[in-house]
């Protein structure tokens, strides 16, 4: 166990009282291996002293001489490996702003405060912090190399697991998203993140699509076969979208087990963005005369939302989880989630509303007549088998809780 008064911490602030008492406050909670600074400059020169680098920075973003935020680039610049907590009194969409620039740096940020500072808020964050982390390091998630993702997709140890997506007005179960997973031998249960982008940059990613899609397919029939009638998305790279043999192949395998392409979705992310994206529209409008549907997914989040949605004649709007959870108690998350609504009410799209975490959550959607919802408080993703023991399950639910929610509103 790490002891708190172990634990290098360092306060910089610009206001000599705002040093006096947040140490005072640290010392409160048993953190006494604190430093206090008033200059940024000052304080990166004091890394270079026999004690190193603070584990911890409570940095305040506005200061005179070097700002916060520059402060943090020359965190990046030495290679930082501590955490920062922020401070100001700015509003929050800034202080929000600021968390996310600093976390796109790689570099953790445990929260923010504002000023004035409560002790209890500070307390609340660093004990966040040295709980799970004092004694026991967090496994660092593994990286797998190419040939571990070749094998593994030719060793069959990819499955698909299914997520819900339901009709919000009324509940009905109308298709599935496929979510693909890796059952590793030694590792268990491996998460995409952890191997489609591996995919992707070694050129697998249509040996990948190709055994999802399958998959699917083959699950779409044995649904059908149960009395099941679902629309089964299934996620596509933008890298699956370079060669023109793309549309053979989707076709070709889609014909080939038998399913209409009507109950096929392709949900398309745009978070990358294309150098050349004639190749992608060629074959997302061929692909759509064919008669299947078209999702673009994470709408929002990426660099060219608009400009897909100008050329591309998708049939689904997924809003992206980030506007979604929370976005009933939080301004600018609802600004985001109404305009995303909006647009796709006004382009005629299904709109799917990803995340939905909570009752408070499917309560907006309910409010706001979004079509469709998925989300962990539906349903996480599950493996094939399990999908009709919980429509019982969801049935049950909606008739208990959800539907006699929306009648009391
Ligand atoms: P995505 O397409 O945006 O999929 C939704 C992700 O959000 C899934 O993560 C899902 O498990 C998770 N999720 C669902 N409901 C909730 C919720 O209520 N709250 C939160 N916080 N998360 C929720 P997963 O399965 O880890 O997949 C991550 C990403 O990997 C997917 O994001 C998708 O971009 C990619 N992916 C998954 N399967 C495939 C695939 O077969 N091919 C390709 N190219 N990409 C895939
Ligand atoms: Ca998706
Ligand atoms: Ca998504």
């Amino acid at each position: 166990m790490v002891e708190k008064s172990a634990i290098r911490i360092l306060v910089l602030d610009d206001e000599p009282f705002m040093l006096k008492l947040l140490s005072h406050m640290l010392a409160k909670l048993e953190f006494t291996s604190v430093m206090t600074c008033d200059c940024g400059r000052v304080a990166l020169e004091s890394f270079d002293s026999p004690n190193g680098p603070p584990e911890l920075i409570l940095l305040d973003l506005n200061m005179p001489e070097m700002d916060g935020v520059e402060f943090v680039r020359h965190l990046v610049e030495r290679l930082f490996t501590g955490s920062l907590i922020l401070i100001s009194g700015e509003d929050e969409r800034m202080l929000q702003a600021a968390v996310k620039l600093v976390q796109a740096h790689k570099i953790p940020v445990l929260g923010h405060l504002h000023k004035p500072v409560k002790p209890e808020e500070l307390a609340e964050l660093l004990e966040k912090w040295t709980a799970p982390s004092l004694g026991s390091p967090r496994a660092a998630k593994k990286v797998y190399g190419a040939d571990e993702v070749r094998a593994a997709i030719a060793n069959g140890e990819l499955v698909n697991y299914y997520q819900p997506k339901v009709a919000v007005a009324t509940g009905k179960v109308v298709g599935v998203e496929t979510l693909v997973r890796w059952r590793h031998p030694q590792d268990g249960m491996v998460f995409p993140d952890q191997f489609i982008g591996v995919a992707e940059a070694n050129g697998l990613i249509d040996d990948l699509t190709r055994v999802v899609l399958d998959g699917a397919l083959a699950q779409i029939k044995s649904w059908e076969a149960a009395g099941l009638t679902l629309r089964v998305a299934v996620n596509v790279s933008m890298d699956n979208l370079i060669s023109l043999d793309f549309v053979d192949f989707v076709a070709t395998q889609t014909a080939a087990a038998g399913v209409s392409p009507k109950s096929v979705v392709l949900e398309v992310t745009e978070s990358r963005l294309m150098q050349d994206t004639r190749a992608a529209l060629e074959i997302l409008t061929r692909l759509r005369l064919k008669r299947f549907k078209l999702s673009i997914d994470d709408f929002g989040t990426g660099n060219s939302s608009l400009a897909q949605l100008r050329d591309i004649p998708f049939d689904e709007l997924k809003i992206d989880q980030s506007f979604v959870h929370g976005a009933w108690a939080n301004k600018t998350l609802r600004a985001m989630y109404d305009a995303s609504l909006s647009l796709g009410r006004q382009l005629d799209m299904e709109v799917v509303a990803e995340g939905v975490e909570d009752l408070d959550d499917w309560h907006l959607l309910s409010l706001t007549g979004c079509d469709l919802a998925q989300g962990y408080f539906i349903a996480r993703p599950m493996p094939a088998d399990e999908l009709s023991g919980w429509i019982k399950v969801w049935q049950v639910r909606l008739a208990e809780e959800l539907l006699v929610v929306k009648e009391r509103s």
